[in-house]
């Protein structure tokens, strides 16, 4: 038996008003090649200046990371020729990075897991290509744009893993509200490497790596079925070639493009023109208190403090927004399970059904306590309050306004249930006697009877217990 392992290299391109190094715009959808300044196209004498916004944010994902930080960070030149890097050369940190040596924590079915970060660097992005049957179009827009490469120690062992960190990855970006982290935008890719060793084996074994796979459900197949090549090719007695393989998502396999044995030498050198950074303990302490809880210790308080299943807490800490509105809710004096309760049904449901965002539904976590409270204590039915709740929402109402003109007020007392229970057996005289034979389901229709005279107004679990009682009595 082989078990699998797998490094991953995460590109995240940073939020910024310009570029890394340049004063042209960082904008997604522009007009191509309107985003593009002489320093993107590496002209003659250029001299690139380092943002300081983009390089606070990649040092604020570090931090997030758990890396070490260095007190002086520098940049380095890649050398290699591509159409997409009109510099010749791509600026990136090799030597001084951002950070190093951190970790991200992930809980795969209820097991948590710490996976290791090598390093994490900021560098810019290259050009965008699109290619056609007899030519290329180049859009440097793109060329230049902030990007943190994030690499992992090869420490995962299944596409499961994978997908976990790098959905913890993009949520991470998120909440530290450092980059949008859109797949279907390209602005989170990854490079994947996967090799298999024997089980008890020490040696990690021969790598392929697949470059450049922009949506995590092709990131999973591409693992499975590398998984899948390796392990057929050596159990039928053959070797892994050290080589660069293409993932295809049409026919879902992988194809060689090169192997690494004629890997570039990229010639680092320190870049000249950008004279290194310090980094002082100021700003670290700085970044840091601008870094919010962040997802995987707030799904740990949810469960641990509030009593949630991890399900449910999963789902709460997503989205920075859904779990503040939650938090908020609490803050208002609801109960967690039942705000929770509330908010991963019916309210994650409408915005998903609207695609809207939580910040921009009517119902405030105020009125969503006040609608918990009309319930428990009595006053309506929790089958009321779901249909006020789909009706503050999709009527932008107040759910109190709600309850008070529609006159839907649950009966809750037992003597004006008791009424109406009289009432509906005196008009089923039958009933008791059945119920004494042995029918005891006609309590669901008495129920049901009394439920229709009362337009559902009564307290199910009241008019229960008083039909019950005369049943028996
Ligand atoms: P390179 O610089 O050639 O890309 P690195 O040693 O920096 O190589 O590794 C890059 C990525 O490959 C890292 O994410 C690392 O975890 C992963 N990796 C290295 N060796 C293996 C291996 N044997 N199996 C799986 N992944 C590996
Ligand atoms: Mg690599």
């Amino acid at each position: 038996m082989y078990k699998a392992v797998i490094g991953l290299e995460v590109h995240c391109e940073l939020k910024s008003n310009s570029k890394n190094f340049s004063s042209a715009k960082n904008t997604y959808s522009s007009y191509p090649n309107s985003n593009v300044t002489t320093v993107d196209m590496g002209f003659p004498g250029i001299l690139p200046v380092a943002n300081k916004e983009a390089f606070k944010k990649a040092l604020k994902m570090a931090l997030a990371f758990h890396c070490e930080t260095p007190d002086i960070v520098t940049f380095d030149r890649k050398n290699y020729f591509y159409p997409d890097l009109p510099k010749g050369y791509q600026i990136t940190q090799m030597k001084k990075p951002v950070g190093v040596n951190g970790y991200v924590m992930i809980n795969v079915d209820g097991v948590d897991k710490k996976v290791l970060i090598h390093d994490t660097h900021l560098e810019e992005d290259t050009a965008s290509l699109d290619h056609f049957t007899n030519y290329s179009l180049i859009d440097y827009n793109r060329a230049g744009v902030p990007l943190l490469e994030t690499v992992t120690e090869p420490c995962l062992s299944s596409s499961k893993e994978a997908i976990a960190f790098l959905e913890a990855l993009r949520s991470m970006f998120l909440y530290c509200d450092t980059s949008e982290a859109r797949s279907d935008r390209g602005q989170i890719r990854c490079d994947v490497n996967v090799s298999l060793m024997k089980e008890g084996d020490t040696k990690l074994g021969t790598r392929v790596e697949m470059k450049n796979i922009n949506s995590f459900n092709n990131v999973k197949d591409a693992i499975e079925c590398e998984i899948k090549r390796q392990t057929e090719v050596l159990e039928n007695g053959g070797t892994i070639l050290q080589e660069t393989r293409r993932y295809d998502d049409t026919d879902m396999c992988t194809y060689p493009m090169r192997s690494k044995v004629d890997a570039v030498d990229y010639k680092y050198f320190t870049e000249p023109n950008i004279p290194p950074i310090k980094i002082t303990e100021d700003w670290i302490e700085e970044i840091k208190s601008e870094i919010p809880m962040l997802p995987y210790e707030r799904m740990n308080l949810y469960m641990n403090e509030y009593g949630l299943s991890r399900y449910d807490a999963t789902i709460l800490v997503k989205e920075k927004e859904i779990a503040e509105y939650f938090e908020e809710t609490l803050k208002e004096g609801a109960d967690a399970k039942l705000a929770s309760n509330w908010i991963t049904s019916i309210i994650l449901g409408h915005l998903n059904k609207e695609e809207i965002k939580i910040t921009e539904i009517f119902v405030t976590p105020k009125m969503l306590k006040e609608l918990i409270d009309m319930v428990s204590n009595g006053e309506i039915s929790s089958k009321q309050a779901k249909e006020v709740l789909y009706k503050a929402l999709e009527e932008e109402k107040n759910p109190k306004d709600i309850v008070k003109e529609s006159g839907m007020k649950q009966i809750g007392s037992d003597d004006e249930i008791k009424k109406i229970v009289d009432e509906v057996l005196s008009e089923h005289p039958e009933a008791k006697e059945q119920y004494q034979n042995g029918r005891t389901n006609i309590v669901d229709f008495l129920v049901g009877q009394v439920m229709k005279k009362t337009r559902g107004q009564a307290n199910p679990a009241i008019t229960m217990k008083l039909i019950k009682e005369e049943m028996e009595g």
